[in-house]
């Protein structure tokens, strides 16, 4: 096996978050009054799939809170934790307003997959923008209580949605995913759904079921799209996928078997790689334009680190 050439290691988004979530603060009121009031709290402002960004070069992504409030209405504020001594908020405004500011010169609003892939801001913003982007999904879609039906209100600032009519406690979700690359010796395999780019393969992926193991999903996932069959299932890596609230755990498998049945319904095709064809497809000059997922996403990293020999079952 050749060096890889890919360069140095690019960080995997949304990770490695800068801040501190401080979770004693959620239930201090006069404490998160003093935040709300401190100059130096920084807000993102963000509406369903679309973030809002000061446009410039570069583009800034955090508001203070009088800015934020001059914005639109704010339909929710989750306290996301502390940068140094600096507090950072999530806030929520509705689509139409973001799409009004859409059309403002001086803003830049557009949806995180962009903001990641084209680095339209600093990366040590990913990790709390997909932090606020979760929470403030879970409030949009829970609203009502799932046991009664009355109106909920958020408190605990934005963790904790409570029904003043029943009493139950409701909690943001978080829903995991496997995500994995079955091995067999120097060949790997890989999916292609209808939703990618052209040209582009990646891991195959699902939700895990309710109880399932980790190895296990990873094994019948494996079996349901591509009818191989797994043995050894070890974990790599996890990383948070905020579209719109998923935990990507990213494992690899030892495959024992080869043959392939693609369930049409999920996949339009999988096949077997080699790590030579995959340095290729890495380093974006595959003689077919064939590309893995983008730095940015867990598969990027799996897949490198099986043709750099840092995974697999000897
Ligand atoms: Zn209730």
């Amino acid at each position: 096996m050749p060096p890889s050439d890919l360069g140095l290691k690019p960080r995997l988004g949304y990770t490695e978050s800068r801040l501190v979530r401080a979770a004693e603060r959620r239930k201090d009121a006069d404490a998160l009054k003093a935040m709300i009031a401190d100059p130096a709290s920084g807000v993102y402002v963000i509406a369903n799939e679309m973030i809002v960004l000061k446009s410039g070069s570069p583009n800034e992504v955090l508001f203070s809170f009088p800015e934020a409030q001059a914005l639109a209405p704010l339909d929710e504020a989750v306290f996301l934790g502390l940068d140094g001594r600096d507090p950072r908020f999530g806030v929520g405004i509705a689509s139409d307003a973001a799409a009004a500011l859409k059309e403002r010169s001086g803003f830049l609003v557009t949806d995180l997959r962009t903001i990641a892939v084209q680095g339209l801001v600093a990366a040590e913003h990913l990790p709390p923008i997909a932090e606020a982007k979760a929470v403030l999904h879970w409030h949009s879609r829970r609203r009502f209580c799932s046991n009664c039906g009355a109106a909920t209100q958020s408190v605990e600032a934005g963790w904790r949605r409570d029904c003043p009519q029943c009493k139950a406690q409701h909690f943001p979700r978080t829903d995991p995913v496997v995500i994995m690359l079955a091995i067999d010796g120097d060949e790997c395999l890989l999916g292609r759904s209808p939703r990618f780019v052209p040209g582009m393969w990646s891991c195959l992926a699902g939700f895990i079921e309710p109880g399932e193991a980790v190895e296990d999903a990873v094994r019948r996932e494996t079996l349901e799209e591509a009818g191989v069959t797994c043995g050894r299932v070890r974990y790599l890596a996890s990383q948070p996928w905020p579209f719109p609230s998923s935990l990507m755990i990213g494992c690899y498998a030892e495959a024992t078997s080869r043959d392939i049945v693609v369930d049409t319904e999920e996949l339009e095709g999988a096949r077997w790689f080699s790590k030579d064809e995959l340095v290729r497809m890495l380093g974006r000059r595959h003689e077919q334009g064939l590309t893995t997922p983008p730095p940015v996403a867990i598969a990027h990293h799996i897949i490198r680190s099986f043709v750099e020999g840092e995974i697999g079952f000897g």
